[in-house]
């Protein structure tokens, strides 16, 4: 379109501009506050069983992967780049390729159930393992491997406010999830760090590169970890993948009996639609 005359055009992008800071000012003021309700419920999570990660809508991903369902942090701070990614982070797999990623295990109850299912499908996914859990669970890890999945580091302890601590804090985190994994299977390579809760900034995008892992988030998310059911959780990823998908699941982190569940309903479908694929461990 032509602007008319250099009076209205400036009018309009005063009026663009107000739009703009009155709509970050929002954003900014609402991704606190929800930021704040997950950390009150990461203090509150854990119990008998272990660990209870809270995840996981993180942004615009969201609502991309569920539209459906509004997303309370939907908005115009979580708008996908050209290439995809979220504040750095790449959320497609850049090819045609579907890739299934499952976070906050390994978990002795569902990660075994994961991987007999995939294996079924002779479908390769990527792992996105908390350290702490590695740790714990070394031959689960192992199992992972020998499977031929690929890795992805999703930091110690699952902690969602990691991008606030001091860089050198960051980084050791990352460090000590990586020597986990490593104590478990030694030659396997880690290209992937992805963010609890998705809770992307500067600090943990680029601790990541300085560590050789590329940033990892996603674009279809059935919001699994909060346990809608298998048939929920089917219906979102098989109406929304699409090829370059990246999917988040979860086999750990609380109860994914409905994740694994859904796994049945979901591989056929997307198996016979795309090609699915683990991420590669070449990344950079
Ligand atoms: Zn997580």
């Amino acid at each position: 379109m032509t602007w008319p005359a250099a009076p209205r055009r400036a009018t309009a992008l005063v009026a663009l501009v107000t739009a703009a800071l009155l709509s970050s000012a929002y954003a900014i003021g609402r991704t606190l506050a929800v930021d704040r309700s997950r950390q009150h419920a990461a203090e509150v999570a854990g119990g008998p069983n272990g660990p209870h990660y809270t995840d996981q809508p993180g942004s615009a991903a969201t609502a991309r992967g569920d539209r459906s369902a509004g997303s309370p942090e939907a908005g115009p701070d979580a708008t996908a780049t050209a290439g995809g990614g979220i504040s750095g982070a790449q959320a497609v797999t850049g090819t045609r390729q579907v890739a299934l990623t499952f976070d906050d295990g390994p978990d002795p109850r569902y990660t075994p159930q994961v991987l007999a299912v995939l294996r079924q499908f002779r479908v390769h996914a990527t792992f996105c393992v908390v350290g702490e859990n590695a740790q714990r669970y070394p031959e689960l890890v192992q199992a992972i491997v020998a499977d031929g999945h690929t890795l992805c580091n999703h930091s110690w302890n699952h902690n969602l406010s990691l991008s606030r601590r001091p860089p050198g804090e960051i980084r050791a985190d990352l460090l000590r999830a990586n020597a986990a994994i490593r104590a478990a299977v030694p030659d396997a390579p880690i290209c992937w760090y992805r963010q609890p809760g998705g809770m992307w900034a500067y600090p943990v995008v680029s601790a990541a590169h300085e560590l050789g892992m590329t940033p990892l988030h996603w674009s279809v998310d059935p919001a699994d970890w909060q346990a809608p059911g298998a048939g929920r959780i089917a219906a979102v990823v098989i109406g929304n993948a699409e090829p370059g998908s990246v999917v988040l699941l979860h086999d750990g982190g609380g109860n994914r009996q409905g994740t694994v569940d859904a796994l049945h309903r979901i591989l056929p479908e997307l198996t016979s639609r795309f090609e699915l694929a683990a991420l590669p461990v070449q990344s950079r």
